[in-house]
């Protein structure tokens, strides 16, 4: 198999041949025809996370080892199964479940493979689909995504189900009642997307660009505020009406963490998405009397992943604009990103897509 890979953090990937592996047990060997290029493969690339106060977090003290090829929104055909794999056949069309546990474990049992403690994600840990093939370990880990597009199902194995599992960690809140979404990029447009596949009726927007607000209005917010400058809190607050309830952090940086914590009313819940970087302190008191929850949300779980690809076949969910581009110029289309010439998502489509 061929693999556009990172090779040195920082520096462009390269071509490089690994042996194709071999589906063992309940294994099963894919053909990626798309593989989204996700804004985290850019922290991958570089190696680190920032983590505040000018620290990074280093990805190989995490375990991440190169050359890896990246990619974890995984669309393929299945193309060998392993002697105890049941359940799809060489050529069927997958999304490729992509955050991966041990497998044995009770959380990945329970299929809550993103919170294992052993990760083993595809595209972070383990080869993904920046490579002409993948592994799954198990059938469960692949969807059937029906008569979709598969380049924008792609999408669904990462920013969709980031997303999804981030506002069902939000819920319960009335449908009247003000639910904040900060930052009106790609997952932005598709939380607003999910809201209102949920019926939601009052999604207040927080984003600093007026692009990019007028693009959350478009996708049907009902509110937005501007991000920049002081006051945030105030303006978010004079939109919903009130202090909330809910508020889902798609950047999470410093900033963006202050003013949606202090925009919180009592019982209030800060769900943090974003890996922008930086960090959040915490008035203790405040946290208790006013009982507060912070949240992190990292990703989501096979379940959510067919709930999101079951309302999408509904058509209750709007197709995210994407964009294609070959497999072979994965490091053009990361570059691409980097520079921010991106809108709505870019998409790797292989040979054999
Ligand atoms: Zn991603
Ligand atoms: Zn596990």
């Amino acid at each position: 198999m061929r693999a556009w890979a990172v090779v040195e953090n920082g520096k462009p990937l390269q071509e490089i041949e690994l042996p194709t592996p071999e589906p063992k047990g309940t294994e099963v060997l894919v053909e990626v025809t798309h593989c989204g290029v996700c804004h985290s493969d850019l922290h991958i690339w570089e190696g680190y996370y920032d983590i505040g106060g000018g620290r990074k977090m280093s990805l190989r003290d995490r375990g991440v080892v190169l050359p890896l090829a990246m990619g974890h929104e995984i669309v393929g055909r299945v193309a060998k199964l392993g002697p105890d794999a049941k359940g799809v056949k060489v050529g069927d069309l997958r999304i490729v479940f992509p955050w991966l546990g041990c497998g044995t474990c009770e959380k990945c049992l329970a299929e809550e493979d993103n919170m294992c403690l052993t990760p083993r994600s595809l595209g972070v840990y383990a080869n993904g689909g920046y490579g002409t093939h993948v592994i799954a370990p198990h059938p469960r880990h692949l969807v059937d995504l029906g008569a979709l597009d598969p380049a924008v199902a792609a999408t669904y194995a990462c920013s969709g189900i980031t997303v999804y599992s981030a506002v069902r960690k939000a819920m319960p809140v009335q449908a009247h009642e003000a639910i904040v979404v900060v930052g009106a990029g790609g997952l932005g447009l598709n939380a607003i997307a999910v809201l209102h596949a949920m019926q939601h009726q009052n999604i207040v927007v927080v984003d600093v660009s007026p692009e990019k607000r007028e693009a959350a209005r478009r996708a049907g917010a009902h509110k937005v505020v501007d991000g920049s400058g002081e006051g945030v809190t105030q303006r978010i607050i004079d939109a919903a009406g009130g202090p909330v309830l809910a508020v889902i952090d798609l950047v999470n940086g410093t900033q963006t963490a202050r003013y949606a914590f202090d925009a919180l009313r009592k019982g209030g819940r800060l769900i943090q998405v974003g890996l922008f970087g930086g960090e959040l302190t915490l008035p203790l008191p405040l946290m208790a009397i006013r009982a507060l929850t912070v949240q992190g949300s990292y990703v989501g779980n096979p379940k959510e992943l067919r709930e999101l690809v079951s309302l999408a076949q509904d058509g209750k969910l709007p197709a995210l604009p994407v964009d294609t581009i070959s497999q072979r110029l994965a490091n053009d289309a990361l570059m691409r990103l980097r520079d921010g010439k991106v809108t709505g998502r870019l998409v790797l489509r292989s040979e054999a897509a």
